[in-house]
């Protein structure tokens, strides 16, 4: 291919589309970010850089003294963003700049609503980065080479935002990349050397090398650099400010908003480190994504080695960002050799803890600010109890459950206040997983607890059978599903409650064994129950066992789920099943199936044959 005739014509993927024109309306207020995003991809690139020239010094190419420059010019109405990082080629610039690679982007774009506040918020959430030049420009053009290949293939990318972009090869002798924006008319004010370093100071001062612009002033002449440029997290704490750990970490965590909290730490001895991590306000949008890309970043000795989500941080903490960078590591090291390196394992080990200290200390010291971070990130913290054996317990005191004491929606008992209201005689915690709050709340096993004063958890997250599954006890005491097992109060039941219990459940005998014929193979037992005050019926399952409702859930996402058939269980006192035992004889299998498929639709559970239910019910009323 010639240099002449390559030019093509390219159209953005929709969703860049959409986010682009969103983007301008609704950034237009806050438009001095474009350059902090500029800068930090700038910086992210030097990064880069910097990592694959420790395998390949050449990449350098004699200019190794990584910097960024801004420079602006007047007559052009242009600012010009320019960088030696790691460089862009053909290939990087379209997958980079015209699309957006990432999952979750389709499931982004349908949560955003039209109303402009909300809508920039969710951006926020997704990181606006590079396409955020569109709000100060009408016109952006890329220019870059990526380190290592020959200056016939850099490229020139360039593009109005509105439909599509044009790239074609251009020579650059000079590795990096580029970005010139062609002001809009009502963005004349960057046009300013102060304004420009203004912005700078305030948002970019972080970033590690150093930003540079042209000397100004009457016959000036070289450059200047305009931050401090010292890798922020080597600085000591009592010279960093507040805004500058803000400004820091919406650089590397991509964010829009500042922290809720962070910790900041230098560990000396044999082997020296220093963390800075964060917890977000918001939930990054590929949160629940398996293929989320960022995470802890991982330096040495200022070095950008590698981030993911999971060398840094277990599972249940991939929410957490910042950087951590060792004294002591090689540098040449793979992500395959970090995933098991005693060294890595000790700092992950020990971030851990901090980040868990630093949930405790917001707990205790600034409730609301936890109820925040519980609302937004509870839900990956329960996943916690089942990954990280040897936190258990620190972790079993930072989650916060829904109770009957209140029956309000809003999570925030914790398991110590439970164990502080237990009964006399009460040896367990109870609790009851359902499929939603009002599931949860109008539960029949709830009503012989009410009847009792016992307090009871209430669950409705798919996550918190898992979470129970691996959280078994806490503070010595076992936790009790109320829907699992033949239910056992210990002390709580009385002797005398328990003997009449038993002769009511003798006198009903018949009436089991008769519901145990109609349903035959659908249930495993059918048996009197004392958990009932007001539902005629319920289903147990034993307590190994999924629950009815996560059974289902389980399947429906094609698990091989073990068959367990439930427990249906009758309330002695109810006028129906009274009405069962002496006077219905001709419908009697109408009047067993309905009972249990209604013990069923309590639970959430679906029921095999609806349409068959219905048919059922009906029948029955008709002869009302
Ligand atoms: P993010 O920084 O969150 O990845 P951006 O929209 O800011 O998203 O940037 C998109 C991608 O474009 C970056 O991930 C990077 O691959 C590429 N990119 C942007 N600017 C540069 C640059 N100056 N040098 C090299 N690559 C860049
Ligand atoms: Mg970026």
């Amino acid at each position: 291919m010639t240099v002449e005739t390559n030019k093509e014509t390219l159209q953005f993927q929709a969703e860049v589309q959409q986010l682009l024109h969103l983007m301008i309306h609704s950034l237009y207020s806050n438009r001095d970010i474009f350059l902090r995003e500029l800068i930090s991809n700038a910086s992210d690139a030097a990064d880069k850089l910097r990592f694959e020239a420790l395998k390949d010094e050449s990449l350098y190419e004699n200019d190794g003294e990584l910097k960024i420059r801004v420079s602006y010019d007047k007559d052009a109405r242009t600012i010009t963003v320019a960088d030696n990082g790691i460089g862009m080629n053909r290939d990087d610039v379209v997958e980079n700049l015209g699309t957006i690679a990432r999952s979750g982007t389709r499931a982004f774009m349908e949560k955003l609503t039209g109303d402009q506040a909300k809508d920039a918020q969710l951006i926020g959430q997704f990181g606006v980065g590079f396409y955020s030049a569109f709000v100060v420009a009408d016109r952006v053009s890329v220019h870059s080479r990526k380190a290592g290949e020959k200056p016939e293939l850099g490229v020139c990318w360039s593009s109005d935002g509105q439909g599509g972009y044009t790239v074609e090869y251009e020579e650059r002798p000079r590795r990096g990349t580029e970005i010139v924006l062609h002001l809009r008319e009502d963005a004349e004010e960057y046009l300013d050397g102060y304004r420009l370093r203004q912005i700078i100071r305030t948002y970019s001062d972080h970033i590690s090398l150093p930003i540079v612009m042209p000397t100004e002033g009457e016959g000036a002449e070289g450059e200047e650099t305009i931050n401090s440029a010292s890798a922020l997290w080597r600085r000591a704490k009592s010279e960093i400010s507040e805004e500058e750990y803000h400004e820091f970490y919406k650089h590397v965590a991509h964010d829009w908003e500042a922290p809720l909290a962070y910790s900041h730490n230098r560990v000396e001895g044999d082997q020296a480190y220093t963390s800075l991590l964060f917890i977000p306000k918001n939930p990054p949008f590929d949160l629940w994504e398996r293929d989320a890309r960022h995470g802890v970043k991982l330096y040495v000795k200022r070095v950008f080695i590698m981030e993911d989500p999971d060398t840094l941080m277990p599972r249940y903490l991939r929410f957490v960002r910042g950087v951590v960078d060792s004294d002591d590591l090689p540098l040449n090291v793979s992500r395959e050799i970090l995933q098991h390196n005693r060294q890595v394992d000790r700092i992950r080990a020990a971030s851990v803890k901090r980040v868990l200290g630093l949930l405790e200390t917001m707990a205790e010291e600034e409730p609301e600010k936890y109820a925040d971070f519980w609302s937004a990130f509870g839900r990956v913290l329960k996943e916690g109890p089942a990954e990280d054996f040897a936190n258990r317990e620190r972790i079993a005191k930072l989650l916060r459950f829904s109770s009957t004491k209140d029956g309000k929606e809003e999570a925030d008992v914790t398991l110590a206040d439970y164990v502080s209201r237990m009964r006399e005689g009460q040896e367990k915690i109870y609790y009851l997983t359902a499929e939603s709050y009002k599931a949860a709340l109008n539960s029949p096993h709830l009503e012989v607890f009410r009847k009792k004063g016992v307090e009871v958890l209430l669950m409705w997250d798919p996550v918190d059978e898992w979470l129970m599954a691996h959280l078994t006890e806490f503070d010595g005491k076992p936790l009790q599903s109320v829907a699992k097992g033949s239910l056992d109060l210990g002390e709580l039941e009385d002797e005398k409650d328990k003997k009449e219990f038993e002769q009511v459940a003798e006198g009903y005998k018949g009436l089991v064994e008769r519901l145990q014929k109609a349903l035959g193979e659908q249930v495993r037992e059918v048996r009197v129950s004392h958990r009932l005050t007001d539902s005629p019926s319920c289903v147990v399952v034993e307590s190994h066992e999924f629950g009815v409702n996560m059974q289902h859930l389980l399947k429906a996402a094609g698990h091989a789920v073990p068959e367990a058939k439930p427990i249906l269980e009758i309330n002695p006192e109810h006028a129906l099943i009274q009405r069962l035992k002496n006077e219905v004889e001709d419908d009697f299998d109408d009047w067993a199936q309905v009972l249990y498929e209604q013990a069923l639709l309590t639970e959430g559970a679906p029921l095999e044959d609806p349409a068959g239910y219905v048919r059922r019910v009906n029948r029955l009323l008709g002869k009302l």
